[in-house]
């Protein structure tokens, strides 16, 4: 529970003391979720203690936090609650985390029928703005948006592109690094999306292509960054075309959905395995190099 104190885990610091001191490559899981209500900071421990040492914490819709939207202001709430774990994992653990704070495409199909097409698309378009006053003010480094993985009609289709390209000129303006949220990757998806950010004059290197499937060629064509799925096979089938991207596991933190995604332990663990065969060297571009390069922030240890 991210509720919890730190006392609970007093006791592990000598414990796992020696798996610690092993950490002297940084990993980082660019694409995570923590809910109060999920395993929370038990999570991050097992990150931690797997050899973890940055995360990246995407805001969660606002109803698996248990929040209404009615108003663009009541993202504060969604995007305050998610700082405040962020800022208990980091008085928990000995890991950084970086914040990344937007909206889910899922919002609008959620929402529309309740508050219309016009009002839903306007509060979304506030959370992102909301958003970018947060990374304004150095509390994130990034936002997030995107579009249905799933076919909706062409008035919500519309709608998301609309919503996505606004959050394109909020990056731009915020000089942050936007996750997104799409299909799946196909040549004239990526193509259009990186398309999109162009006309908004949004590089398209500042939109990282979240739950991404290994195709590292075809995103560096385009511009777009991928974030990596490290499911069995394919970051091996990544580095096979490089080393230009992030890995992530997108866990959940659902407790109902346990095995629906990769728990936390992934990407360490899927590290040290690979740096076996492929060398540090590769590990340190994706874990560090590229993150510092795609948020402009500064990784270490
Ligand atoms: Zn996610």
């Amino acid at each position: 529970m991210c509720g919890g104190g730190g006392a609970d885990y007093a006791g592990d610091g000598d414990l796992y003391g020696g798996l610690l001191t092993l950490a002297t490559h940084p990993i980082l899981d660019n694409h995570m979720h923590l809910n109060p209500a999920g395993r929370c900071l038990d999570a991050v421990r097992e990150f931690v203690h797997a050899g973890g040492t940055h995360l990246v914490l995407v805001s969660l819709p606002p109803w698996s936090l248990g929040i209404e939207i009615n108003t663009p202001d009541d993202y504060r709430q969604v995007f305050d609650k998610v700082l405040r774990i962020a800022k208990r994992a980091e008085e928990a653990e000995k890991v950084k985390v970086f914040v990344i704070l937007g909206v889910h495409p899922a919002e609008l199909t959620k929402y529309y029928g309740r508050l219309g097409l016009e009002r839903s698309i306007e509060i979304m378009k506030g959370g992102l703005e909301i958003a970018r006053q947060y990374v304004v003010e150095g509390k994130a480094i990034g936002l997030k948006s995107g579009r249905p993985h799933y076919e909706v009609e062409p008035k919500i289709w519309d709608a998301s592109n609309d919503i996505m390209r606004c959050g394109f000129e909020h990056a731009r303006d915020a000089g942050c690094a936007i996750q997104i949220h799409t299909e799946s990757a196909t040549v004239e998806g990526i193509s259009e999306i990186a398309g999109i950010a162009r006309s908004v004059r949004l590089a398209p290197e500042k939109v990282v292509k979240h739950f991404s499937p290994p195709k590292v060629t075809l995103c560096e064509q385009h511009g777009i960054f991928p974030s990596v799925l490290a499911s069995e096979k394919a970051i091996e089938t990544a580095l096979s075309e490089g080393t230009r991207f992030m890995m992530e596991t997108d866990y959940i933190d659902d407790i109902e959905r346990p095995g629906s995604v990769l728990g936390p332990k992934t990407i360490p663990r899927r590290t040290k395995q690979l740096i076996e065969k492929w060398g540090e060297d590769v590990f340190w571009k994706i874990h560090k190099e590229n993150p510092e390069k795609v948020y402009g922030v500064k990784i270490d240890l």
